[in-house]
């Protein structure tokens, strides 16, 4: 197999992955950095998807304590405490830098100073923001950054499996597929940067980029590394419902809500008012999404099994200056969000659960960093909305730095070729085979299961069901062929064999991590156990590979370094 040597390699081009090449190389120029990715540099991935903008103190009547603790009870207390506080210690610089050295150039308030509005579940507008497309901005700016720089981009390029040592404790290198020409080689490196930013596309209506597909996640489950709290998953309370359109599920931004839109059911009935009355519409994404779903659940939902956003009371002419974004998408599909009532849903959204790090971004793996949203722990059982850029470019950042770091401190290692060539052979096998049932079937199948079984509303049966069936799928695409044997270039449906073989792999850990925490907390809500129990399930959730694709389980207590249980508050459902 042809095999490139380089220094760091980093797979994925969001706002991690984009930031650590633009560090490692800052840190040494010297160094031979490849930046892969699945999709086109720039254009790829959820950071450029960022609508609403940037958590981050800046105002001297806020405070990182303060957001350190909205961070905390947000994610009902489970949160990495080291991690959230790094999180929230370095976003001030994140967002210097990307002003002053990146060329982002964030919207003003009348004084000058950078403008900052209201998210949900926040004690002080703090969100940074460009109109309501924060994302295209940062993405745009450091894709400019990459370009003016000696950084190797490999666009189309998926990373498929991580390459270990014998020992299997240190990761020396990744092979890759070249989407284009169908070629499969070997980039080996004296350590990887995963930085492909989860994805909850594993649900039947779900908001994350195409691109996304849980690849890194599944790379290094498959490797050994050591996951936290995999059952959280987000699911957003407003996506949108655009029949077979691609929008659907997409979002319409928080940033709303914060502003002051309502929320209705079929019956025109406020419903907030039952689940949080204090915040109403203000409340957290965890709350305000199951809310929408039970209503729907209890035949209260609209026409097409939704419920209501209302924003026109704000008027038209403040709706259409200060969402310009959200406006123009629900134009695309005929509807006048400035001036009527509009049609959304609970949306799958982002996984707060991950690869765990530790606040430089090692993983349990030697020559292995994550950052971004495959890597799980900071945000606990819920993450606010605005902490997921920040949460990708902070600790982007450092995975450059230490990614530099590494590749001048170490040397690199001998591969097994025949273990390169056995992860070749395993993912050519498609075209080895002679019949199988199409993967859209399974692909299809999963996201209902997903949707319906391990979704905003869990119990343990049904999740039960789902492990067992996912087990079943997984081995169903293993057997899978492709129509066309003879094409390797661009073949979509080879690479949605590989797709949906790493979508079941996530599935599976959030099914089997979900099934295991028997209680209700932030995201995860189960209605055979509808209380928060923190007396016994204060704990982590730590999962990895058992032999060849079983899953283990084990729970730690939450390391409470910086806030005590008492200290961050009611940490009930
Ligand atoms: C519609 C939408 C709106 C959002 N709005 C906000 C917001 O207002 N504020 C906020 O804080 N957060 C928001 N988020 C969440 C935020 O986008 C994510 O938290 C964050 O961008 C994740 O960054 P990342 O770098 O980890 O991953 P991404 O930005 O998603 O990038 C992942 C990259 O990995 C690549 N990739 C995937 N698989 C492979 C592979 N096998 N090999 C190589 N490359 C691969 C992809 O092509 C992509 O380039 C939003 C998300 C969505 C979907």
């Amino acid at each position: 197999m042809d095999a490139i040597k380089a220094d760091v390699l980093i797979l994925g081009s969001g706002g991690a992955g984009l930031f650590a090449a633009l560090h490692a190389y800052e840190r040494n120029p010297q160094l031979k950095i490849i930046l892969a990715t699945k999709g086109i540099i720039g254009k790829g991935g959820c950071s450029r998807m960022v609508q609403g903008g940037f958590n981050v103190v800046l105002n001297e009547n806020d405070s990182l304590e303060k957001h350190f603790m909205d961070t905390l009870k947000g994610g009902g207390g489970i949160n990495n405490q080291e991690l959230a506080w790094t999180l929230v210690n370095d976003a001030p610089r994140t967002v210097h830098e990307l002003e002053v050295s990146v060329g982002c150039f964030f919207d003003r308030a009348e004084d000058g100073k950078i403008h900052q509005k209201a998210f949900a579940g926040q004690s002080f507008d703090r969100t940074v923001h460009v109109a309501d497309l924060t994302g295209i901005q940062i993405i745009s700016r450091l894709t400019d950054q990459i370009f003016a720089r000696n950084i190797n981009v490999m666009e189309e390029t998926r990373g498929l499996d991580l390459l270990t040592t014998e020992s299997g404790n240190r990761v020396v290198g990744c092979v890759m597929a070249n989407i284009r020409t169908g070629q499969i080689f070997l980039v080996h490196t004296k350590v990887v940067v995963v930085a492909t930013g989860g994805s909850a596309s594993m649900f039947k209506i779900s908001a994350p980029s195409v691109d996304k597909t849980g690849d890194g996640m599944a790379m290094c489950f498959r490797a050994g590394a050591e996951f936290v709290d995999m059952e959280m998953v987000q699911f957003h309370p407003t996506g949108i419902i655009a029949g077979a359109s691609r929008l659907s599920g997409s979002l319409l931004e928080e940033g709303l809500r914060g502003a002051g839109a309502r929320l209705y059911n079929g019956l025109g009935e406020r419903f907030m008012e039952r689940y949080d009355p204090e915040r109403l519409e203000k409340s957290t994404r965890d709350r305000v999404a199951r809310a929408g779903y039970m209503e729907i659940m209890a035949g209260r939902g609209t026409e097409n099994n939704g419920i209501y956003l209302d924003a026109s009371h704000m008027g038209a002419r403040f709706v259409e200056e200060n969402f310009p974004g959200m406006v123009e998408r629900m134009k695309d599909i005929g509807k006048d969000l400035a001036r009527e009532r509009v049609e959304i849903t609970p949306t799958a959204h982002y996984q707060m659960g991950g690869v765990r790090i530790e606040k430089d971004c090692r993983s349990s793996l030697e020559g292995l960093l994550v950052a971004g949203e495959d890597a799980g722990g900071t945000h606990g059982g819920n993450r606010l909305g605005g902490n997921g850029i920040c949460d990708s470019t902070v600790f982007g950042r450092r995975a450059g730095d230490i990614a530099a770091l590494i590749a001048m401190e170490e040397s690199l290692r001998p591969y097994e070729e025949a273990a390169a060539e056995r992860i070749r052979m395993r993912w050519l096998k498609p075209f080895t085979l002679k019949s199988g049932n199409g993967v859209y079937a399974i692909r299809d199948e999963m996201k209902e299961l997903m949707w319906e079984n391990v979704g905003l509303v869990r119990s343990g049966s049904k999740m039960k069901e789902a492990v067992h069936r996912l087990d079943g799928l997984l081995e169903e695409v293993e057997s899978v062929s492709v129509t066309n044997r003879y094409l390797t270039r661009f073949n979509m449906e080879w690479q949605h064999i590989i797709d949906v073989t790493n979508a079941l792999t996530v599935s599976r850990m959030v099914a089997h991590s979900a099934l295991h925490r028997e209680e209700s907390r932030g995201a995860h809500f189960r209605d055979d156990f509808p209380e928060t129990d923190n007396d016994n399930w204060l704990v982590n959730i730590f999962l990895t590979k058992e032999d060849d694709i079983g899953i283990a389980l084990s729970t730690r207590p939450v390391a409470l370094i910086r806030l005590k249980r008492e200290e961050i508050g009611d940490l009930k459902y």
